[in-house]
């Protein structure tokens, strides 16, 4: 019997949970990468390792690149000048 699994499309974790309650129906939330959509990817069991790599592997410029943006945080520390 084979079991299937969840896997987010952004990084390919399988810590998805469900947002509910919406009209459009489940909306998935991923835990490790904050990913929220109702679009998951299900493969079987046998198939998580490799899926998840070809997942890894597309997804990781882009999450090399919003780890960038967010260094850019320390534009306020001038802000104050006595007189
Ligand atoms: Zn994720």
């Amino acid at each position: 019997m084979t079991k299937n699994q969840l896997l987010c499309p952004q990084c390919g974790s399988s810590d998805l949970y469900y947002e509910s309650g919406l009209v459009l129906g489940y909306i998935y939330h991923c835990k490790d990468c904050d990913y929220v959509g109702s679009f998951v990817i299900e493969v079987d069991d046998d198939d998580v390792e490799s899926v998840r790599k070809d997942i890894r592997a597309s997804a990781d410029v882009s999450t090399q690149d919003s780890a960038v943006k967010n260094t850019h945080k320390s534009a306020e520390k001038n802000a104050h000048k006595s007189e």
